[in-house]
């Protein structure tokens, strides 16, 4: 029960509605004034002594509050300043009094109140009880003020300046964050020890909600400092790789991408364990620097290798022998060879026997027969050309010490092969070279040894690869140029090359088709007449191979191709003559043989790994110092077979007209032409000496024969190689008869009829068989003109 307090005469005061707010005793407070009614009452405040009732409104929102909107009890309170602001409200700087309870209202004009208030009296100042309460909410006060940041420290002086429990319980309360209606409560409380415990009650309610605000707080913050140092600390690490040029994410996308692909390549245990640590060995490199490029190159490799692809074998024979009929035209005896060979495939697994060598001058079909092989077969074909592969290395790889080393080309054509069992193709293996870096045949034989290739080991890999379950074939243009230990090792095909109507065959059946097809000509719109590519065989390729005449028809094809590009359809029938309009004019001439003058000349054979061709030697001799003058590029055994047959002639010329010493004042010149090709070999013995005899003697040999032997100092004849490409050069030549040392009969007869018919052959043993035939005695004497020409070259007039 509110008591006033009787000293206190009840005054009459301007009363002020004060929104949002309840005023304490001895709180110095602003307040911002506007309304008419409020502004009146300070005016008359002022012009008073200055004193106010500060009245709590119920409802803030009320703009023109009546007294049934204020709370009874309020605040004395004087006015200390006022300021008018330029917008203009009034701020009035007012401080609180005494607590006083309004008895009654006078309503003024303008809806501003007076009001007649008696001061409240306070209970329990004295009492120990309040004392007690008003201790702890000293204390509770203190740690609300520490935990509320809001709150300036220097409220803790004042506090502690106050000793008066009344000022100390309005102090606090001014400071408690209540409600207006609380507020407005402990305003009218008039017993101290009440105030003091609602306000001890709402310290202990807000101390418990700041703490907890604090731990959350801190939490919130600890949560948010871990986690933005973490961000801080990557970002850092980021920029600094970035700077590096590595970037974080790819490291560990790396790795993974590695572990995915080695296990889809499926390697052996062995194999697999080593890349797995090489995968590791990358797990802590920056993966831009050099060490980190090895390994992934060195993994690249090992996953790119077909571990465990190996395709199924079609061995089945006729089919087999379907495919190559297919394929090529002739070659029955390699056909059958390799019939043989896939038939032994057939009940053994791995064949360990000699590896197939298909020899022969270029374009005769050795590629695509090996190509028509792995076809047969439903095997997957790669082809390595050891031409000009001078180094071990380049067979079996560097070490991978070195910067930019690579697996050798074993390695790299079986990544190519994509199967572990693919037709492999060794192409002229007669042409490797060896040198001070290693014999890179030695290395080969390993790669096609049986025993040792399952576990072959290339520098560069480090780990086993198996080669045994590859086809292997070789290729080479001449068999004596094949490294020894390699001949011994295999089984040589040989394939010699085309006669005129062979080469027909397969330009009509296979090449023509071929080229139209890749010329996108229809069958029915270019026609090769036989004659044109006879003419085509004839005169605008020689070779014993049909690379050259392919190649021809593929120039025809593109003519044709660009002329009728705007009319499809249109048939291009080529007859002979019109070759050079297509092709341009003949580069060679229909015979090989040299016309005109014969004396002193005779027609060789040679050999070469281009195949066979004719030699059209010459002799003559002019006065001089007796010296041997060789020209057109012959090689130094060539050069002593001329010496020989020069001695022969010394010797056991005379029987043949060959005057004695007829080198004395005379020199003996030695002419091969078209000295463009080196020619080399002891073959063209007997050639030379019969055209030394010729020129000696003044007696013509008949342009249509032709001779290929060794001689020896004694006139005899030895063996030749080569003879099939050489009866196939006689015959392109035109040539009618071939003299042919007696101990190459066997190979004669080895031969295909169809190249032994229409020519004649004389087997020899001796050089003046030869003679014999070539120079009857028929023949003899010379002819006038033979013998006025023998007299200007020799030194004495022939028999
Ligand atoms: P090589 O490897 O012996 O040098 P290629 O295999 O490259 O020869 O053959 C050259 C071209 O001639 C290829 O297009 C090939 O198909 C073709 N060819 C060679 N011989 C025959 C043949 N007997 N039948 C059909 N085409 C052949």
């Amino acid at each position: 029960m509110t008591m006033l307090n009787p000293a206190d005469r009840p005054n009459l005061y301007p009363v002020l509605p004060l929104r949002d707010v309840v005023v304490f005793p001895s709180m110095i407070f602003p307040l911002l004034i506007g309304r008419p009614g409020t502004l009146a009452a300070v005016e008359r405040a002022m012009l008073g002594d200055r004193k106010l009732l500060l009245l709590a409104q119920r409802d803030s929102n009320q703009e023109d509050p009546t007294v049934q909107d204020l709370y009874q009890v309020g605040v004395i309170a004087s006015v200390l300043q006022t300021l008018k602001l330029p917008n203009g409200l009034i701020k009035v700087l007012v401080e609180g009094l005494e607590r006083a309870t309004a008895l009654s209202f006078t309503q003024d004009s303008n809806n501003s109140f007076d009001a007649e208030a008696a001061t409240l009296i306070i209970t329990g100042a004295d009492s120990l009880e309040t004392r007690a309460h008003m201790k702890v909410g000293a204390r509770r006060f203190r740690e609300y003020v520490s935990l509320n940041r809001q709150l300036p420290d220097e409220v803790l002086i004042t506090l502690s300046n106050l000793t008066e429990p009344e000022r100390t319980a309005d102090f606090m309360m001014a400071h408690l964050p209540l409600p207006l209606p609380k507020k407005q409560e402990a305003l009218e409380q008039d017993s101290l020890l009440e105030q003091f415990k609602l306000i001890n009650g709402t310290l202990e309610q807000e101390i418990e909600i700041l703490k907890i605000e604090r731990t959350v707080e801190g939490q919130v913050r600890e949560k948010i400092s871990r986690s933005q140092r973490t961000y801080y600390l990557q970002e850092q690490l980021r920029v600094i790789k970035k700077e590096l040029g590595e970037d974080g994410d790819e490291d560990f996308t790396d790795v993974i991408a590695y572990k995915k692909r080695i296990k889809k390549a499926k390697m052996p245990k062995a194999v697999k364990d080593r890349a797995e640590e090489e995968v590791d060995k990358l797990k802590g490199m920056a993966m831009m620097s050099p060490e980190a490029s090895v390994i992934k190159n060195y993994l690249d490799w090992l996953c790119a290798m077909p571990w465990a692809t190996i395709t199924k074998d079609n061995l089945d024979l006729d089919a087999a022998e379907r495919v190559l009929e297919e394929d090529h035209f002739g070659l029955r005896k390699p056909k059958e060879r390799i019939l043989e060979h896939l038939a032994v495939l057939a009940r053994v697994d791995k064949i360990k026997g000699p590896i197939l060598c298909l020899v022969g001058p270029p374009g005769v079909g050795k590629t695509s027969l090996a190509r028509s092989i792995a076809r047969a077969m439903n095997r997957n074909f790669v082809r390595l050309s050891l031409g000009g592969v001078r180094d071990e290395a380049e067979i079996r790889g560097h070490r991978r010490t070195y910067i930019g080393s690579m697996p050798g080309r074993i390695i790299q054509s079986m990544k190519r092969a994509g199967s572990m069992n693919p037709v492999f193709l060794l192409d002229e293996v007669d042409k490797m070279a060896s040198d001070f870096r290693g014999d890179p045949a030695a290395a080969l034989l390993e790669v096609l040894d049986p025993e040792q290739n399952g576990t072959f080991s290339d520098h560069y890999l480090e780990v086993d690869f198996d080669l045994s379950q590859i086809l292997f074939i070789t290729t080479a243009n001449m068999r004596h140029e094949i490294p020894l230990p390699l001949q011994d090792r295999m089984e040589v095909i040989e394939i010699h090359g085309y006669l005129r109507y062979e080469k027909l065959e397969i330009a009509k059946h296979f090449l023509i088709p071929k080229q139209l097809k890749e010329h996108g000509i229809k069958p029915g719109e270019l026609q090769l007449t036989d004659d044109t590519i006879y003419a085509m065989i004839d005169v605008y390729t020689r070779e014993s191979g049909v690379r050259e005449l392919e190649r021809t028809i593929a120039r025809i094809c593109r003519k044709v191709a660009r002329e009728t590009v705007n009319a499809r359809g249109r048939e291009t029938v080529i007859l002979p003559d019109m070759l050079e309009k297509y092709i341009g004019i003949p580069p060679f001439k229909e015979s090989m043989i040299e016309q005109g003058e014969r004396v002193g000349t005779a027609i060789g054979l040679a050999w070469t790994s281009l195949g066979g061709d004719i030699l059209n030697i010459q002799a003559s001799m002019m006065k001089g110092k007796g010296t041997l003058l060789l020209t057109g590029r012959l090689g130094d055994v060539m050069k002593e077979s001329a010496q020989a047959a020069i001695s022969f002639l010394r010797a056991h010329g005379r029987p043949w007209g060959v005057p004695d010493e007829f080198l004395k004042g005379h020199d003996v010149h030695i002419h091969i032409p078209e000295g463009g090709t080196p020619k080399d070999g002891p073959s063209a013995g007997i050639t030379l000496a019969t055209a030394l005899l010729s020129a000696l003697t003044g007696r013509a040999v008949p342009a249509d024969i032709a001779m290929t032997g060794e001689i020896t100092l004694r006139g005899h004849v030895l063996p030749i190689g080569g003879l099939a490409e050489k009866i196939m050069a006689a015959r392109r030549a035109g040539i009618k008869k071939v003299f042919v040392p007696e101990t190459n009969r066997v190979d004669w007869f080895d031969l295909d009829e169809d190249l032994r018919s229409d020519i004649a052959v004389v087997f020899v043993d001796h050089v003046e068989q030869v003679w014999v035939e070539v120079f009857p005695p028929s023949q003899s004497p010379p002819s006038k003109r033979d013998s006025a020409r023998a007299a200007r070259s020799t030194a004495q007039r022939p028999l």
